[in-house]
């Protein structure tokens, strides 16, 4: 077994990846790595999974419980010790995968832990909303984002989106300032599918888009379509005692004295 390390640029996540390093017995390989340590926040995990999408991850979290990371600073050496016992439990988590091309035919692949946004930020675009095929909305305007259940409290929490259980399996629409007018009316609520329907957002005319998966940002000049369809089990987070998902939100989002 060998390993890897992405390390949030940041003091505290330098020195911990220090101590780790001088403990732990396996051997460290940046090429080709069995399992991740990561060091930092969500972002940091983010960036290990793309860097790394068939390494196992080890999330250790530097700030307040974070939603991927399933050892905080005070568990380092229970982290050290599963790894060199080789004694950890695994949990899949599931993505999105998105697959979008220009009107030059340019074709692009990529799968989401949290979600992908597709935008124009300075001029609205249209777009025609399908679901299985079937015709939903014509949209005008900034965009929309598709989150995981991970992703829920990302950036589609700040769109207004639904914090979503991540024991579901489903995917969630949500819109980014829609004009909603004679011309163009759309749901301007957040829509949530389940994990087998196909997602397409077709251009109508001319727009020029970034598309977002995660923390990586696509800029498409004549963006002709996408399609977001939901994949099981493609990310492998390393674990020692389950963190509960009401306890992440409770020390995120909540001030709590319990
Ligand atoms: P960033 O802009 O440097 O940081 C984004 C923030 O989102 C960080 O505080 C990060 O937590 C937090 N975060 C990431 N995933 C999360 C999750 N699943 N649940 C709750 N919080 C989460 O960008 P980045 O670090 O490269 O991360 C990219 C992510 O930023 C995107 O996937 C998107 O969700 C989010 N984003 C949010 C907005 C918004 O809310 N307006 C806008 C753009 C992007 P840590 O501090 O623990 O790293």
């Amino acid at each position: 077994m060998k390993c890897s390390f992405v390390i949030r640029d940041q003091d505290k996540s330098l020195s911990i990846a220090n101590y780790i390093k001088k403990k732990l017995k396996i051997e460290e390989d940046n090429t080709n790595p069995d399992i991740i340590i990561a060091i930092g926040g969500d972002g940091t995990i983010l960036k290990a999974v793309h860097e790394y999408p068939n390494a196992v991850i080890f999330g250790i979290h530097t700030g307040h419980l974070g939603f991927f990371a399933n050892y905080d600073v005070t568990e380092v050496d229970y982290l050290i010790d599963d790894i060199n016992n080789n004694n950890f439990n695994v949990d899949t988590l599931d993505v999105l995968k998105c697959e979008f091309s220009d009107k030059e035919g340019n074709e692009y692949i990529d799968f989401a832990i949290n979600e992908v946004t597709i935008m124009s930020p300075l001029r609205t675009m249209r777009l025609s909303v399908t679901v299985d095929n079937e015709y939903i909305e014509r949209f005008r305007g900034t965009g929309f984002c598709v989150s995981t259940p991970y992703g829920s409290t990302a950036y589609n929490k700040s769109l207004h989106g639904s914090v979503v259980d991540t024991t579901i399996k489903v995917m969630q629409l949500t819109e980014i300032a829609a004009i909603n007018s004679i011309a163009y009316r759309t749901l301007s609520s957040p829509l949530i599918l389940s994990s087998d329907r196909i997602l397409k957002f077709d251009s109508i005319n001319d727009n020029d888009v970034f598309i977002t998966v995660d923390h990586i940002s696509y800029d498409i000049k004549d963006f002709d379509k996408i399609k977001i369809t939901y994949l099981k089990d493609k990310v492998k987070m390393a674990y020692n005692t389950q963190k509960s998902f009401f306890n992440r939100i409770n020390r995120t989002f909540l001030i709590s004295k319990e």
